[in-house]
């Protein structure tokens, strides 16, 4: 469904391009990422600009009158498709095939944001509890001087000379085809096909300045490594103060010494002297959250045993529960005996009259790190 971008802006759908200019700017004030940093305002922010770009654009703005939506099937420009890219494949494909007389017209001065990218590294007790960091990005805000008009003062922009309006120029070019038509850019006013008469002295007419800002990343618990989050218009602003891109945030957790992570389950290596394992104990391991859990380890336990806590493990991501906690156990056989063991070990021998068996591999008890490899190839 089309949406209601008169609508979105405030405006009747026979308003002027000073209207909704006017409109635009009333309610960017209201909703930027700078004034208002909350996350309704930043969609608000976004909807407003992006309803600002088609209304402003000729071509974009006739498909509205029709009854359509110029951004509903993927005529949106990307991040990075707009904003400072000057020709691309398009001329390429114009100059050879003949399609370089027709005209793209000029491209609206206000350009959607780049998204940006940042990389956070956290622990994985703070994966485990969810955390909020704090973090300053380099990035482009709205100039407040012009606030993105970049005019210094209230005069209009004046069409370009060079290009009458139309933000391009044709060229005729021999090459080995021939004379091809191309259409390129206009040099004088960078494709905009208007020119500002007197640039912003801060922005130098580009509605948007470079500047750090500090940034609250909400980290959610339980997430993964290699997760993104997605903060809504906290990118960069585009050109001529047009709506912000995003800013993802890539989670990376570092290793911890001594849970892996798998899913939302924690595994762990338990190393338990023989005897233990054959009397049976109870040990007590930390989890994440700092509380200490009492580990069963029966009479007879078996090297590479696995034994389960449940609900030990990860906090599911957004969503109740947790995951468990598994300890692999490695039974560990006393070397260096003194008299006083080797001769106990000996009379424990004696009694038992155990000995050492010869049988086929796949009978055997699987060995710990097969076991582990098996779990990991599934
Ligand atoms: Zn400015
Ligand atoms: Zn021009």
């Amino acid at each position: 469904m089309a949406r209601d971008y008169y609508g979105i802006l405030g405006v009747s759908s026979s308003a002027t391009e000073q209207e909704i200019k006017k409109a635009y700017r009333s309610l960017a004030r209201k909703y930027h990422p700078d004034v208002n940093p909350s996350e309704e305002a930043a969609e608000k922010f976004k909807e407003v600009s992006t309803a600002y770009e088609v209304l402003t654009d000729p071509e974009k703005r006739r498909i509205v009158d029709m009854g359509g939506d110029p951004l509903a099937q993927g005529g949106q420009p990307g991040p990075g498709a707009g904003g400072f890219a000057g020709g691309g494949l398009g001329d390429i494909f114009e100059a050879f095939f003949g399609g370089g007389a027709a005209s793209r017209g000029p491209r609206s001065r206000v350009q959607p944001g780049n998204d940006a990218l940042l990389r956070l590294d956290i622990s994985l007790e703070d994966a485990y509890a969810g955390v909020r960091r704090e973090v300053t990005v380099d990035t482009a805000i709205l100039c407040d001087r012009c606030e993105g008009s970049g005019s210094e003062s209230k005069a209009q922009a004046v069409t370009c000379e060079r290009c009458h309006g139309m933000g391009e120029v044709q060229e005729v070019q021999r090459s080995f085809l021939g004379n091809v038509m191309t259409t390129r850019e206009c040099s004088v006013c960078h494709g905009y096909g208007e020119i500002i008469q007197d640039p912003c002295h801060k922005c130098d007419g580009e509605g948007r300045v470079r500047s750090r800002r500090d940034l609250t990343v909400a980290v959610p618990a339980g997430i993964s490594s290699g997760m993104r989050i997605r903060m809504s218009g906290a990118g960069e602003v585009g050109h001529g103060g047009g709506p912000a891109g995003d800013l993802h945030v890539e989670v990376t957790t570092r290793e911890h010494p001594v849970f892996e992570r798998e899913g939302d389950d924690l595994h762990l290596t338990l190393r338990v002297p023989m005897v233990d394992a054959a009397l049976g104990t109870a040990v007590t391991i930390q989890g994440l959250d700092g509380t200490e859990r009492e580990l069963t380890i029966a009479p007879g336990t078996q090297p590479a045993a696995r034994l389960r806590l449940e609900e030990a493990g990860m906090p599911h991501l957004r969503r109740e529960g947790y995951g468990d906690m598994l300890a692999h156990i490695d039974v560990v056989v006393p070397t260096d005996l003194d008299e006083r063991t080797r001769s106990l070990l000996t009379e424990v021998r004696e009694h038992c009259r155990d000995s050492a068996k010869v049988q086929r591999s796949d009978d055997a008890e699987e060995g710990l790190f097969s076991r582990l490899r098996n779990k990991f190839r599934k």
